[in-house]
């Protein structure tokens, strides 16, 4: 064999060798922080005040890379909120935002810019979701049929503010019917939990080291959330929001995946932020 063939099946060997290795073969979860929610009263959560002492909620957005792919899951509170202190929600006195670092510029700290994002998939439509989600316009977004339907159809939502996700309209738009494995190997799947929005989702990962974990989305936003199964007020439908409960639930069981309650600030504070990752 001549020198040049060793070296030829040497690179293509050591190739193929990489690309077995456990580490490339699982996704990798950048946890970003989008902002965060502090209220004075939280019974519109279906809580009362005495239920638990947690007043400030984390407000994420995670990223999620798979087979040379990347999909942004959440995208934060509105980009105005950015750098502007204390802000008041107009709409619910006594609470308010704040948002220190955009999502672009946390997303720059890896090197990727919005038009780099393959994907992109929001829980639901609320205004803590989808701050940025018009910088992704050229992304492909995946959404529940009849989350789209509000977004875009006759009857508005009151509780949906369409200027910050009015671009995804002319995304190209891949429209769901329940449950969806994104990648195609069931490793990073869009879980139909209706009930808190028509079209609500949670994501479920299936980690080379971290194991399996849900992003709750809002099915619950607090730990007592779901000791209590409580059901926020301006849920679209408390009896959908119950059986996606024992959906998630016997999920959570059958697979023995751990559940990210996304908006608990206590759990978000151990967790690692981006550029770091969770694989
Ligand atoms: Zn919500």
């Amino acid at each position: 064999m001549t020198g040049h063939w060793k070296r030829f099946i040497g690179v293509a060997l050591a190739g193929f060798l990489a690309s077995c290795t456990p580490q490339n073969s699982g996704p990798k979860l950048f946890v970003m922080d989008c902002g965060s929610m502090t209220l004075e009263n939280i019974a519109g959560f279906g809580l009362t005040n005495d239920d638990t002492p947690v007043r400030k909620l984390f407000v994420p957005c995670y990223l999620v890379q798979h087979k040379g792919k990347t999909m942004l899951w959440e995208a934060g509170l509105p980009l105005d909120v950015v750098g502007a202190g204390k802000v008041d929600l107009a709409a619910l006195p006594g609470t308010y935002l704040e948002y220190d670092v955009s999502l672009v510029d946390q997303l720059a700290t890896m090197d990727i810019t919005p038009a780099d994002v393959d994907y992109i998939a929001l829980s639901h439509l609320h205004f803590d979701h989808i701050g940025a989600a018009n910088l992704f316009a050229g992304s492909t977004w995946l959404v529940q049929r009849s989350e789209y339907e509000v977004a875009f159809g006759d009857t508005a939502n009151p509780a949906f503010v369409p200027q910050y996700y009015s671009a995804l309209e002319n995304a190209e738009t891949q429209v769901l019917d329940g449950d969806h494995d994104v990648f195609g190997d069931g490793k990073v799947r869009l879980i139909s939990l209706p009930g808190h929005t028509p079209g609500h989702m949670a994501l479920a990962l299936d980690m080379q080291e971290t194991g399996k974990l849900v992003l709750s989305g809002d099915l619950y936003h607090f730990k007592m959330s779901r000791e209590l199964k409580s059901v926020p007020v301006f849920n679209h439908d408390a009896a959908d929001t119950h059986s996606s409960m024992d959906k998630l639930e016997t999920l959570l069981a059958e697979t023995g995946a751990s559940l990210w309650i996304e908006h608990d600030m206590e759990f978000a504070r151990t967790l690692r932020k981006a550029p770091d990752f969770y694989r």
